[in-house]
């Protein structure tokens, strides 16, 4: 990927992620994570090469095609981005509103995501009334309500405490085990040594690393 302004992001990156794994991206700010991130969700198309998901090249989607794609990928941020005059459960509803979801499936998936992220009783309350954890796992809840085959998280817990990240972390596995794909770029280290799961790790736009079960840090063999 060679954006417009000539900064090559990234370099020979080839990537295979199976339906069902749990992976973390990793890598100082600047290694490509993001550019990653955004080819995923189509933003933009690489300069070169291509990007297969759900079995298709993305570039071949057709431009009708794309919320198609969008909708089976749910995207988690550091930054939450929650609507903060709407309540938890509006919150989690209007991502199904989007899309043209009917008031009566709205009634059934909004309480089965807000119980998945353990937030049912807090179904009411304001994201500002929250703690930070709790935010994170609105957003959660607002990202599996489509039921996605993908889930995408951008440094879910950056602004999060150890404690409060291992318990999103937890949810996170636990929406995975039932078998959605999850990917997460992250800086936390000790999230990714607790968890044990594959470690791709990124430096200058080349992955370095790709390893199962792997630590944030890599010791040699
Ligand atoms: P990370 O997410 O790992 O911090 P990024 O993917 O954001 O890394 O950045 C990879 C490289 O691409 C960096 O050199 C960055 O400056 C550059 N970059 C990111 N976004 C853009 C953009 N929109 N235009 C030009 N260069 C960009």
């Amino acid at each position: 990927m060679v954006y417009p302004n000539g900064v090559k992001a990234l370099d020979r990156v080839n990537i295979n992620i199976d339906r069902g794994e749990f992976v973390f991206m990793v890598g100082e700010s600047g290694a490509g994570k993001s550019t990653i991130i955004k080819l995923l969700c189509r933003e933009f198309l690489p300069s070169s090469g291509s990007i297969r998901m759900f079995g298709r090249d993305i570039a071949r989607f057709r431009r009708r095609e794309v919320p198609m794609l969008r909708r089976s990928i749910g995207v988690v941020f550091q930054d939450f981005r929650l609507l903060t005059n709407r309540t938890v459960y509006d919150n989690v509803a209007f991502a199904l509103q989007v899309i043209g979801a009917s008031s009566r499936e709205i009634r059934k998936r909004v309480p089965d995501a807000l119980e998945m992220v353990g937030l049912t009783e807090k179904a009411h309350m304001k994201p500002l009334e929250l703690s930070g954890g709790q935010q994170q796992r609105v957003c959660l809840a607002r990202a599996i309500v489509n039921q996605p085959l993908l889930i995408i998280a951008d440094e879910p817990t950056g602004n999060l405490d150890p404690k409060t990240s291992l318990g999103i972390i937890d949810t996170l596995r636990s929406i995975n085990i039932r078998g959605t794909t999850v990917v997460m770029a992250t800086h936390d280290k000790e999230v990714v040594d607790q968890m044990r799961q594959r470690v791709i790790a990124l430096h200058a736009g080349q992955v370095i690393r790709d390893q199962r079960g792997g630590a944030y840090t890599y010791h040699g063999v």
